[in-house]
């Protein structure tokens, strides 16, 4: 069965400075690619990750992210 995805993870790139805290807590949802770009992996993540997601919006530091 597949998971309901309620979640959708929203950035703000004017806002980030991909210093890759968001990627440290749930690297299944954002990357840091070699260009210092931030990559969202996944806009809808699965419910099993809201924890990682939300404390991924918690870390950041630039107030870029955010969850619908
Ligand atoms: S934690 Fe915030 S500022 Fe840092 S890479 Fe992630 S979205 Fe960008």
């Amino acid at each position: 069965m597949s998971e309901v995805k309620t979640l959708k993870v929203i950035v703000d790139y004017d806002l980030c400075e991909a210093n890759a805290l968001c990627m440290e807590a749930a690297p299944e949802v954002f990357e840091v690619d070699e260009d210092e770009n931030l990559v969202l992996l996944q806009e809808r993540p699965a419910e099993s990750l809201r924890q990682k997601v939300e404390t991924a919006v918690r870390m950041c530091p630039k107030g870029a992210l955010r969850l619908e």
